[in-house]
């Protein structure tokens, strides 16, 4: 049992009980779900003390038995047509309450069929949108493997690997130990004897399907329809193998031809057979730089490493804080006391609180008596004088219009302003202005989530992301890259693109709504490599008075 299947019926308890209608109860599932699942050990008594002492036990009983009976005693409860419609990827309980009891559907099929006919884009309460939503999420239904975003994979190979590390030499590698947003699969490199580790494989592992396997290769499909990869070999070649199963296919071939022109010959499986004990070795053999993993995609970072002139890219040490997190002023659970205590396990030197302004009812946005209470707290808790240093900020609305919610009277008490667009409108010229005119406000710091784009649920707003870019960065205002694993909207090639438009910072955040999604950070830095970014670009790695300086720009 790893921690991913672990976090994945803790996962399941807290959408049965969402559907029930107990939110705080689910978010504390939800909190140990992300908690237990970017653990660095195996999931024990002693590993998670600090969790509620009711899911301690739920995790207690679900390493002896597989199941918990929280869950299953939910299950009796709730119909099973219900529950399967609130399976489906991108589906938010409240939404599978609504079409199973207003539109009485009943079960996939009738989904399917209300979708196809129009009925439900009809419906006042659904509309256009949420009928894209649904095509989305049953196309992603029927797919036959599932696509993982970078968190998934990447939480998941990790919880593989502490398992089969004990006796095996086993990496990460392909896609997902490259950073992309979006896998189809995970592969590993593993050293060590083939039959042995498919029998080890198979008591960690609920295997659904047997794919392709040879002498150096098995494939699998485990019970959620991952696709697991497992390139076999020999310990003295691991390093060269993991280099060449880590890069994009264009880089590997690329740096064959580096190792071949250097006089080294090449396996069967299609490695470099260059002895090593690290990558760095490997690279060095081949006259080049280490090249991070995360960049490896066959483009002019070759040649940089060729001439020893790679930057040097961020590192997860240099993240001073996290500036986009909820508490429970709006919609997330945790208090800011709780949060506070979290992040000081994080060795962070700041945090940003910046929960939705109150125009967006739908996250209980905070009224401006609620506001000062909440900076009334922080301020108290600052009198602690130890870190991290709590900046008052605000997720506030970009309305219609352009014009920020933000009360303008309390506007100096932010040290943080955080703008963002929930509810798009329909064509690219109107979203354009809107942001534009936020950026050029003076008023806001940050733009949260730039794109709009949900994995599984929405596709970017149309946007003319050049001049947002531009406009961004001539008011000195940072483009967000946003950690929530649905999220991560600002892709690399966006960074990228933001960067030739002259856009000379960035900052980051989880976008927690509770204290377990604060563990975030962890694969995100995958992100932040992934698209270059560089130490002096990202705000998250001033220091406090640099920060507050840099934030304080804004026009008063
Ligand atoms: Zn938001
Ligand atoms: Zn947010």
């Amino acid at each position: 049992m790893t921690n991913w299947d672990i976090a994945n019926i803790l996962l399941q308890t807290k959408l049965l009980l969402l559907l029930r209608g107990e939110k705080e109860l689910a978010a504390k599932y939800e909190n140990a779900a992300y908690t237990i699942g970017i653990l660095d050990y195996p999931a024990n008594d002693k590993g998670i003390a600090f969790l509620p002492e009711i899911i301690q036990s739920d995790i207690q009983e679900i390493l002896n038995t597989g199941n918990c009976e929280a869950k299953e005693t939910l299950e009796k409860e709730i119909p099973k047509s219900l529950r399967g419609i609130a399976n489906l990827p991108g589906m938010r309980a409240e939404n599978a309450i609504k079409l199973y009891e207003k539109l009485q559907i009943d079960s996939i099929n009738d989904l399917k069929r209300a979708v196809s006919s129009g009925e439900i884009k009809e419906k006042k309460e659904f509309g256009t949108r949420f009928e894209e939503q649904l095509r989305r999420s049953l196309i992603e239904y029927e797919r036959d493997f599932k696509e993982l975003t970078l968190f998934e994979g990447y939480t998941y190979a990790k919880s593989i690997m502490m398992f089969l590390n004990k006796d095996f030499t086993i990496k990460l590698a392909g896609s997902v130990r490259r950073g992309k947003e979006l896998v189809n699969n995970i592969d590993f490199v593993v050293a060590g004897d083939k039959e042995k580790f498919k029998k080890t494989l198979n008591e960690l592992i609920s295997i659904r399907k047997t794919g392709k396997e040879n002498q150096n290769f098995v494939s699998i499909k485990d019970k959620y329809n991952i696709i697991l990869n497992f390139y076999f070999v020999p310990h003295e070649y691991f390093y060269s193998a993991l280099i060449y199963f880590t890069g994009s296919k264009i880089y590997s071939k690329m740096l064959n031809e580096i190792g071949k022109v250097k006089g080294f010959n090449i396996s069967k499986e299609g490695y470099l057979l260059i002895e090593g004990q690290d990558e760095k070795q490997i690279f060095e053999k081949l006259g080049m730089q280490y090249t991070p993993p995360e960049i490896r995609e066959g483009e002019e970072e070759i040649d940089l490493a060729l001439s020893n002139s790679l930057p040097e890219l961020i590192d997860e040490k240099d993240i001073k804080g996290d500036l986009h997190i909820h508490s429970n002023f709006s919609d997330g659970t945790n208090s800011i006391r709780e949060i506070k205590n979290e992040a000081s396990f994080k060795n962070y030197t700041f945090i940003a609180i910046t929960d939705h302004s109150q125009s967006l009812k739908i996250a209980r946005g905070v009224s401006k008596e609620k506001l000062l209470k909440e900076f009334e707290i922080i301020d108290k808790i600052n009198m602690d004088g130890d870190e991290p240093v709590l900046l008052k900020g605000i997720e506030a609305e970009i309305n219609m219009d352009g014009t920020l919610d933000v009360e303008m009277d309390l506007e100096k008490k932010f040290d943080i302003i955080i703008g963002a667009l929930h509810a798009f409108s329909q064509t690219n010229y109107e979203n354009t202005e809107r942001v534009k005119k936020a950026i050029e406000s003076g008023l806001i710091n940050v733009i949260a989530h730039p794109t709009g784009r949900i994995i599984h649920v929405r596709e970017a707003m149309p946007l003319n992301f050049d001049e947002i870019s531009k406009a961004a960065s001539k008011n000195r205002v940072t483009l967000e890259i946003n950690l929530f694993p649905n999220r991560i909207d600002l892709s690399s090639g966006l960074v990228k693109e933001a960067r030739r438009n002259g856009l000379k910072y960035f900052s980051i955040g989880t976008d927690a709504h509770n204290t377990g999604h604060l563990n975030f950070m962890e694969y995100g830095i995958k992100i932040l490599r992934r698209s270059w970014v560089k130490r002096e670009e990202l705000i998250n790695t001033f220091e406090l008075k640099e920060l507050r300086e840099f934030l304080w720009n804004r026009k008063h």
